[in-house]
């Protein structure tokens, strides 16, 4: 086995583990705090105590992460062309 060839291995090797650590992550956590409210779903003046909603996430203060945002445009997808077959 040449240098180069055991080198594009354990490249592939680390893309691979990277990759399937942050699918499990997806998994385990498929949403983050949302950046507009910072988790809080609400906004709260700073003079007067009123408090509004956030809209970016519906007030509910979660983010659907990127990894969970491509399964769903998957499902779409994929629940799309069988439907249409
Ligand atoms: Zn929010």
């Amino acid at each position: 086995m040449t240098p180069s060839s055991s080198a594009s291995l354990l490249l592939f090797a680390a893309l691979l583990i990277v990759t399937l650590g942050y699918i499990a992550s997806c998994v385990l956590w498929p949403f983050k705090a949302c950046r507009t409210c910072h988790g809080e779903g609400k906004f709260r003046s700073p003079f007067i105590r009123a408090v509004r909603l956030c809209g970016a996430c519906k007030s509910t203060g979660l983010r659907p992460r990127a990894g969970l945002k491509a399964w769903n445009a998957y499902r779409r997808l994929h629940r799309k062309n069988r439907r249409n077959r």
